[in-house]
């Protein structure tokens, strides 16, 4: 039966959305300077993610840079097909786990995968950035999901790739092993202070009306606090 991915999709011009697999994160293709792959689905899907780059006239060696917005499996098989053709990035808690395989947080059993680990040469920090020329992607550390988890931000074009972070509608991430709530309350309220036009989260729909989804979704996490009206007080201070 012929497999109903890869799919793939143009968001704007130079920015391509792929879907590998139907476990699998989107991974977003940005063809500026350097040709950029944000996230590279499951190991056993990546045949598909290359078809995808195939269809849009690229081979694997002609991707320079991925970065991976966390370590989670759904977002990283592909760097073992990639790791000596292109450059790897992560925030530097992901790139530990990442480049050991770190299967008590990777999730990578939990999806049928043996994931070894793979080279990742750049540990990013937080508010460095990748220059790729027309395009510019800074580094914001939004642990919360997990320890590592980076949303990548293009100031000039407003553009948000949240990774498993931020998605549309208010939906809360998931808190897993190395993650926090607390933490993820803290990232929310940082992306509340970008102006954000569009939103390209790892997983679900895209958005537009990302202010919205940031107020909706922080909304929910104070929810979720035993201690909510200490919390809207330290909110209050705050301000
Ligand atoms: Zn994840």
């Amino acid at each position: 039966m012929p497999s109903d991915y890869p799919h793939v999709r143009r968001v704007q011009p130079n920015l391509y959305k792929i879907k590998a697999g139907k476990l699998s994160a989107f991974s977003y293709l940005i063809t500026a300077d350097i040709n950029v792959l944000i996230d590279t689905a499951l190991m056993s899907d990546y045949p598909r993610l290359e078809e995808a780059l195939l269809e849009l006239g690229l081979r694997p060696d002609d991707i320079d840079l991925v970065l991976n917005t966390h370590e989670h499996c759904d977002h990283v098989g592909g760097n073992l097909y990639l790791q000596d053709v292109a450059i790897i990035g992560a925030y530097k808690y992901s790139a530990v786990k990442i480049r050991y395989g770190d299967d008590e947080v990777m999730r990578c059993r939990y999806h049928g995968q043996s994931f070894p680990g793979s080279k990742v040469h750049l540990w990013l920090n937080n508010a460095d950035v990748v220059d790729a020329g027309s395009w510019i992607l800074k580094v914001i550390h939004t642990p919360g999901h997990t320890s590592g988890s980076m949303c990548l931000y293009e100031p000039r074009r407003r553009i948000l790739f949240s990774g498993d972070t931020l998605f549309a509608s208010g939906t809360v991430s998931n808190i897993y092993d190395s993650g926090s709530l607390g933490e993820y309350f803290n990232s929310l309220r940082i992306l509340k202070t970008l102006k954000i036009d569009l939103l390209l989260p790892g997983h679900g729909w895209e958005s537009r009306n990302v202010e919205r989804d940031i107020e909706l979704t922080i909304g929910k996490v104070i929810e979720r606090f035993p201690n909510k009206k200490y919390l809207l007080g330290i909110l209050r201070d705050n301000v």
